[in-house]
């Protein structure tokens, strides 16, 4: 069960700025939220307290029953794929996509079951070996997908992963994503400025604005024209 609860949210950030106001949302296990708003209107920051990147400054955050607030990120059970995603060059894909269970002393065997069922959802299988210089961007971003994958999180935050891809590879990575939300079952809270991704993918919409929520709605309600 990872349902998650966004209570009474608020970020001032050092310089006294307030990214993100009074921010409430209920989201039920196995929904794929999407959040929308102009750039600066407080996306990231948002994404960036349930992962535990960023420090809430009041309200309370949890994921099922459990208050996370303080929890550190790695106990979190909340993978995040970024925008900017970085693959460490020297590494194969194999050992990219390892490497966040290594750190967290996951048996071998383990990590090569979790590596391999997530090339396989993720058409990885025959690059495996490859460094990330000798792959295309689209493949670059389903190893980036797969390092998230591998650790079968519950919850998965996901800032824009597709804007750095062609129009063609969006829409591939787009039904990827899709997949991946109904093969997981898990609960997705993802950014993006893409219109077709919003309807296609969200079970409800969170629109933004100077940090403020305006409107959290289905697709079909807050796209369509009367
Ligand atoms: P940040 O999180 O750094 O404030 P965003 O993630 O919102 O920035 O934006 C990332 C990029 O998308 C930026 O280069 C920004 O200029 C661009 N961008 C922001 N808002 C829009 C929009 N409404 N439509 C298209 N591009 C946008
Ligand atoms: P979005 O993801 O919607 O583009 P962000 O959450 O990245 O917006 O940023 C929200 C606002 O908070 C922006 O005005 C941004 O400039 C500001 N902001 C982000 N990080 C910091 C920081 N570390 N210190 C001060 N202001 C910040």
């Amino acid at each position: 069960m990872a349902s998650l609860s966004l209570q009474h949210i608020n970020k001032t950030y050092p310089n006294g700025f307030e990214a993100v106001k009074d921010f409430n949302l209920e989201i039920e296990d196995k929904e794929f939220i999407i959040f929308v708003g102009p750039s600066g209107c407080g996306k990231s920051t948002t994404l960036r307290m349930v992962a535990g990147l960023e420090e809430i400054t009041s309200g309370t955050l949890k994921i099922g029953d459990k208050v996370m607030n303080d929890v550190e990120p790695k106990d979190r059970d909340i993978a995040m794929v970024f925008q900017n995603y970085a693959l460490y060059p020297h590494m194969t894909v194999y050992d990219n996509m390892a490497f966040g269970l290594k750190l967290r002393k996951v048996p071998k065997d383990q990590i090569d079951k979790a590596v391999r069922e997530a090339a396989r959802i993720l058409d990885l299988e025959k690059l495996l070996d490859r460094k990330p210089k000798a792959l295309s961007g689209g493949q670059r971003q389903r190893v980036a997908m797969g390092r998230a994958i591998v650790r079968n999180p519950k919850v998965f935050l996901m800032d824009e992963p597709l804007s750095n891809l062609d129009a063609k590879l969006r829409v591939q990575m787009r039904i990827e994503i899709s997949k991946i939300h109904q093969r997981l079952g898990a609960t997705i809270i993802y950014v993006t400025h893409d219109q077709t991704e919003a309807m296609t993918l969200g079970t409800r919409i969170v629109v933004m604005k100077d940090g403020v929520v305006q409107q959290v709605d289905t697709p079909q309600n807050l796209y369509q024209k009367p």
